[in-house]
């Protein structure tokens, strides 16, 4: 079997030992006891990472696009009007799904690589009586950061449901789901929370919950609806076997073990982690002489960097650095993809794993005849971690 490359793209993302190997376990029945065990403890965890104590978890199979799919098919009913904060390619996702989901929807966008300001956010708040608000807190395809806090606040202000996408920022980014006011926050396995990919993870506060039993419909999706999977959340939390539909047993077993290295971790030591690593990446990017799609540093998430391709090189460089033994993603967003490169450094990324990647940027570099001084890269990233010690 080959060895595969190190992986840096924005997820999956490579797995901790300890991960591993609570997925190589011998098969256990969805009712046995340590796999309850396991499930509970994985609900308890969620709420710490999120700072949500009074958010209802949920994880069921699937992708973080499942995720958004049932946070939208219970809060929406036909004729519902909704608030997109757009800020590229998750953005435009959940828009379509809000209309599937019979919702009217309206944008607040940015150019590519920024975020509205919270002047307009706050005028198309005004403007009409939105049942929810939607925010992609890190925006994967342009690597955008959006102001969650300043946002949820404005969104209570005007009576809206404030919905947070953070499939590429919950157990990288600070989201404090309580204090700040957020609604719903959904995610998936396998981004910042470090497990393999197949399980979708949405978190419900008391006010979502509440606009759920006020719905007039019926939530139109069996799997999605909250009013299956509640009770059997609350069942295995209180250690009580249950069934609806048969759960990931290994995948929530593995799960789990990499909540507890979070939890272990702490928050805020994770989140100053994944900042000091972007810090270091974007060191290196200007080293390199290469530019961020994003426009500010303020607007640039810490779990991954979108950088742009400079003049004379194009996506190739994703296949030469392939080469050199790393994976980096190319560009995502419709109208700039061939214009960027992505490169996560979210959850075990270590100054190790982005020396090994900016060293692999580097010669994946040379080999597209990029001219620049080999080793700055390198030399950037040793100085910013040297600098924090
Ligand atoms: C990856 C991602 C999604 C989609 O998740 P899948 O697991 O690929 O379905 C949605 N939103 C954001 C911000 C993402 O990064």
């Amino acid at each position: 079997m080959s060895t595969p490359n190190l992986l840096m793209i924005p997820g999956p993302i490579g797995l901790s030992s300890d991960v591993l190997r609570a997925l190589s376990q011998p098969q256990r029945g969805h009712l046995d006891p340590v796999f309850m065990q396991s499930f509970a403890s994985a609900l308890k965890r969620l709420r710490e990472v999120c700072g949500a104590p009074t958010a209802q978890p949920f994880v069921i199979s699937g992708s973080g696009t499942l995720a958004m799919e049932m946070s939208v098919a219970n809060l929406v009913q036909p004729g519902d009007r909704a608030l997109v904060v757009n800020t590229g390619y998750f953005s435009d996702r959940i828009a379509t799904m809000l209309e599937l989901h019979g919702a009217q929807v309206t944008h607040v966008k940015a150019e590519p690589g920024d975020v509205a300001s919270l002047e307009e956010v706050e005028r198309a708040l005004a403007s009409a009586s939105f049942k929810v608000m939607t925010v992609t807190h890190v925006d994967t395809s342009t690597a955008v950061l959006a102001p969650v806090k300043a946002l949820a606040a404005l969104a209570r202000k005007h009576g809206a449901l404030c919905v947070v996408d953070g499939v590429c920022s919950v157990g990288g980014e600070a989201l404090e789901f309580d204090a700040w006011g957020v609604d719903v926050a959904f995610t998936a396995s396998q981004k910042a929370l470090g497990a393999p990919p197949g399980l979708a993870v949405v978190l419900a506060g008391p006010r979502a919950l509440a606009a759920w039993k006020a719905r007039t419909r019926p939530v139109a999706a069996m799997y999605l609806d909250f009013a299956q999977w509640l009770p059997i959340h609350q069942a295995y939390e209180s250690g009580v076997p249950s069934y609806f539909a048969t759960p990931a047993v290994n995948l929530l077993m593995a799960l789990d073990v990499s909540l507890g290295e979070l939890v272990t971790e702490t928050m805020p030591a994770r989140v100053a982690r994944h900042q000091a690593l972007a810090k270091a990446a974007r060191a290196a990017w200007s080293a390199l002489g290469l530019s961020l799609l994003t426009k500010t540093p303020e607007v640039a998430a810490h779990t991954l960097s979108a950088v742009k391709y400079p003049a004379g090189v194009d996506a190739s460089l994703v296949k030469h650095v392939g080469a050199q033994g790393v994976n980096v993603a190319g560009g995502l967003h419709p109208a700039l993809k061939a214009t960027y490169f992505r490169v996560g450094h979210m959850g075990a990324a270590t100054g190790g794993t982005l020396l090994e990647t900016v060293g692999a940027v580097e010669r994946g570099l040379v080999a597209c005849g990029h001219r620049f001084d080999l080793g700055a890269g390198v030399a950037a990233v040793q100085r910013a971690l040297a600098a924090v010690g």
